[in-house]
């Protein structure tokens, strides 16, 4: 498995939707994005950390320049997880907004129909009364 594909994080809505039901599917997009959120918070500490021992100058040359290489390296992981966790809540929160069913109301419980990859449309239908609609992933 691809750590950077869809796949990995569960990204593609017509394979979450039609493998766990989009209320899973959303609800493990929340869990991954504060994950990420975790992440990034830990990261922003650990290169405090690591800029307080670059600070520190009565420590050797050596651990100094270590400190500062782990405290580079954190504050780029911590960017990452907060641009994923950004990233992957407000794509949840969007695509959430359209799951409502605009016939019956019914929220959440649709099946797949197909899927368009280059547009990022996936076309869905009710289950509870058939009705049709698209959803945009953009
Ligand atoms: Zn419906």
């Amino acid at each position: 498995m691809n750590i950077l594909s869809d796949h990995y994080f569960g990204a593609r809505l017509a394979d979450g939707v039609t493998k766990h039901g989009f209320r899973k599917w959303y609800e493990r997009q929340l869990l991954s994005s504060h994950a990420h959120m975790l992440l990034a918070l830990l990261s922003f500490f650990a290169m405090l950390a690591g800029l307080e021992g670059f600070t520190d100058t009565t420590g050797a040359g050596g651990e100094r320049l270590v400190d500062l290489l782990l405290a580079l390296a954190c504050g780029a992981v911590a960017l990452w997880a907060m641009r994923r966790y950004l990233y992957l809540l407000m794509r949840a929160e969007a695509l959430a907004h359209q799951a409502n069913c605009h016939e019956c109301g019914e929220y959440g419980r649709f099946h797949v129909l197909s899927e368009d990859r280059p547009q990022r449309l996936t076309q869905v239908c009710c289950r509870r009364c058939d009705h049709r609609w698209t959803i945009a992933d953009n």
